[in-house]
C-alpha cells in the first residue's frame, strides 16, 4: 500500500520526506504542487528532480475522494456526495455569496450524536474520516470550482466543518486536515475564516483551544438542560453551564472572537417568548465571566422522520428582537440549496439505506426533479 499525501500535514509530510531521504524542505514544494495547483500526479512537479519523482511514484499517490454526484442549486449552491466505501456516502457543500465562497465539510460518515433535528443524527453513525478525506473535500471542491467558474485564484474563502458528523469526536484526523486549511504552503486560510461547529464535546473544545483555535461554532438549541438533553442528547453528558464555562475559557485563546451559537428553530418546542428571555438570562450570567457571543437562528428543515416542524417566521422574528434588544448580536440565516437538499441538518439525508445512494438518489438518476441542474457521476470525473 502506498502513502495519500493528502493525508499529510506539512509536519507530516516533511516527516515522509525524510523516510524517503529527501530534506523536510521538499515538503513545502510538494504541499505547494497539491494543494495550491491542485496536482495529482507527479509527473506535474517539474521542479523536483526527475529521480525523486519516479520514487514518489512508487511510494506514495494523491487521491481524493470519488464522486457520486454533483446537484447545483438555482440560488448556486453545489452539493457533492461522495463515496466512502461500504456503501456511505458524504456530503460537501459549496455557497457563493457576493464577498466569500464557503464550503461546508464533513467530518464523519453519518454521526453518533443523535440530534432531533438533524437528518444525518438519524442514520446513525458508520466511521470517522481520515484527515485524507476531510481535506480531499476542500481540496477537489477549490480545483473543481476554479475550473468550473473559469477562475485562477483562490474560489474559496472559508470553511466550515458543519457537513455531517461532530467534527470533535474525530479529534486526531481533524486536527492535521485543521493544519493544513490554515498553512500558507496549504489553502493559507485564516484561523477566523475556518470554523469548527460542535454539539458540545467539552474536552475537546479545550483541546482545540489550545492545539489550533479556529472560530467556534456551539449547536446550542434550547436556554435549559431539560430541552437541550432531549433535543441534543450530548448534553446529558456536558450540560449547558459546563459548556458555556468551555466556550469562555475557549475565547482566552482566541480574545477577539465571538463564540457563534446555532439555534434551530423548532415550531412549539424552543422557539417560543420564555425561551428566548431564558436565553438572555442565560448569557448574561456567562458575559460576566467574559463570554461573548453572538446567535444564528436557523429555520428548521423537515424530514419526515423528525415529527418536528419549522417555526413560523413571525415567531422567528420576534424570537430575534428579544435577543437583540438585549444587546445580543443575532441574524436569521437565510436557507440555501433548498431545492437540493444542501440546507443545515439535511446532508446526505436521503442516503439512508447505506447500501447504495438512496431512494432520492435513484430519482434523480432518473431526472425527475425538475429545475434543479443534477449531474450525477459514476467516474471520477467532476
Ligand atoms: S446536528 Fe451535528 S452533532 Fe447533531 S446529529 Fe447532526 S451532525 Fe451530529
Amino acid at each position: 500500500m502506498t502513502t495519500n499525501l493528502l493525508d499529510f500535514d506539512l509536519e507530516g509530510m516533511a516527516a515522509f520526506c525524510e523516510q524517503l531521504g529527501q530534506k523536510r524542505f521538499r515538503a513545502t514544494q510538494l504541499f505547494r504542487w497539491i494543494h495550491q495547483k491542485g496536482a495529482s500526479n507527479f509527473e506535474q512537479m517539474t521542479d523536483l528532480a526527475k529521480a525523486l519523482r519516479e520514487k514518489l511514484a512508487v511510494s506514495a499517490h494523491i487521491t481524493s475522494l470519488k464522486v457520486v454526484s454533483r446537484h447545483e442549486s438555482t440560488d448556486g449552491t453545489i452539493k457533492w456526495l461522495f463515496d466512502v466505501g461500504a456503501g456511505d456516502v458524504i456530503e460537501t457543500v459549496f455557497i457563493p455569496e457576493s464577498d466569500r465562497g464557503t464550503l461546508c465539510i464533513s467530518s464523519q460518515a453519518g454521526c453518533a450524536v443523535g440530534c432531533r433535528f438533524c437528518s444525518t443524527g438519524h442514520q446513525g453513525f458508520s466511521r470517522n474520516l481520515t484527515t485524507g478525506e476531510i481535506i480531499s473535500q476542500l481540496w477537489f471542491a477549490e480545483h473543481f470550482l476554479r475550473k468550473h467558474l473559469g477562475k485562477g485564484e483562490r474560489v474559496i474563502s472559508n470553511v466550515v466543518m458543519m457537513g455531517m458528523g461532530e467534527p470533535l469526536q474525530n479529534y486526531s484526523q481533524l486536527l492535521p486536515a485543521l493544519k493544513v486549511m490554515l498553512d500558507d504552503h496549504g489553502y493559507g486560510l485564516s484561523r477566523r475564516r475556518v470554523t469548527v461547529s460542535t454539539s458540545g464535546v467539552v474536552p475537546m473544545i479545550d483541546r482545540l483551544a489550545r492545539d489550533c483555535p479556529v472560530a467556534l461554532a456551539v449547536s446550542l438549541h434550547a436556554p435549559h438542560d431539560a430541552l437541550r438533553s432531549d433535543l441534543v442528547p450530548l448534553n446529558k453528558k456536558y450540560p449547558i453551564a459546563e459548556l458555556l464555562e468551555a466556550c469562555t475559557r475557549y475565547q482566552s485563546a482566541a480574545p477577539r472572537d465571538f463564540i457563534t451559537f446555532e439555534y434551530c428553530m423548532l415550531d412549539g418546542v424552543n422557539d417560543q417568548p420564555e425561551h428566548a428571555r431564558q436565553l438572555v438570562e442565560l448569557m448574561k450570567i456567562h458575559a460576566v465571566n467574559g463570554l461573548s457571543c453572538k446567535f444564528n437562528l436557523i429555520p428548521f428543515n423537515p424530514f419526515p422522520a423528525s415529527g418536528l416542524v419549522r417555526s413560523q417566521m413571525p415567531h422567528v422574528l420576534a424570537f430575534a428582537r428579544t435577543l437583540l434588544e438585549a444587546g445580543i448580536v443575532t441574524t436569521v440565516r437565510k436557507t440555501r440549496g433548498d431545492d437540493i437538499d444542501a440546507a443545515c441538518g439535511q446532508l446526505a439525508g436521503d442516503v439512508q439505506d447505506r447500501t447504495g445512494v438512496g431512494q432520492r438518489m435513484a430519482a434523480q438518476r432518473q431526472g425527475m426533479l425538475a429545475g434543479i441542474k443534477v449531474v450525477v457521476l459514476d467516474k471520477d470525473a467532476a
